[in-house]
């Protein structure tokens, strides 16, 4: 098979919890080999059952202010009281190497990934299909207070207020059509002429006995 050299991508979903991104996320990275997760830094302590270096890199807040001083960092924001951010290095090797990379981050870090890397980003954000479907959803995670469900419910209502900054919208009313049209946006924007950088000498080869 003809095999044509490409950049890889960065691909961002975003979505109001209980929109089911953790599951399309988690799907997605197993059904092909060639995205993995960016593993960000955080000053916030770990949860239980969290790994460090899987699901974050677990640091300090001199340690974060040290990263982000030496421009280490990617993108960076403030959620709750506690900083997040992304190392640049990996990143920047996935892509130089082909490979693609999947971020969970908020909109505040996916419009600084837009301003640093526009030419590399594909951003998707995750819909519910009702607003009853996500307090359903909220409800079923935890047996949390009516008081704190609702706080979730406008703390969505805040985050979805961001749809338009992303390329794609995905309405997770089925998990297996919602999966089938992320691995669709995947394959498509794969193809994209500034990404495979390979063409040039192909099509020279190509073209040079016509
Ligand atoms: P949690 O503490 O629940 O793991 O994450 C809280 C929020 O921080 C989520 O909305 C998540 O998407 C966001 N987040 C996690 N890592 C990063 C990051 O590296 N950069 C930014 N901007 N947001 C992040």
């Amino acid at each position: 098979m003809t095999e044509i050299s490409r950049r890889g991508l960065l691909l961002v979903m975003s979505s109001p919890s209980g929109a089911g991104k953790t599951t399309l996320s988690r799907r997605l990275l197993a059904a092909d080999s060639n995205i993995a997760m960016s593993v960000s830094v955080t000053t916030r302590p770990p949860r239980p059952g969290e790994v460090n270096g899987r699901d974050y890199h677990f640091i300090t807040q001199d340690e974060f202010a040290r990263l982000r001083d030496r421009g280490d960092l990617l993108e960076y924001a403030e959620v709750f009281g506690n900083f997040y951010g992304t190392p640049k290095r990996p990143v920047l090797e996935a892509l130089q190497a082909g490979r693609d990379v999947l971020f969970d981050i908020d909109w505040q870090g996916t419009q600084q990934l837009a301003q640093a890397m526009p030419e590399d980003l594909v951003r998707i954000f995750i819909l519910p299909p009702s607003a009853e479907e996500l307090r359903e959803r909220l409800i079923g995670r935890a047996q949390d207070s009516s008081a704190t469900v609702a706080k979730r419910m406008a703390k969505a209502a805040d985050e979805i207020s961001h749809w338009p900054e992303y390329d794609y919208i995905v309405i997770n009313d089925e998990l297996d059509l919602a999966s089938a049209e992320i691995y669709a946006i995947l394959r498509a924007e794969r193809l994209r002429r500034r990404r495979r950088v390979g063409l040039t000498q192909f099509v020279r080869e190509l073209t040079k006995d016509l």
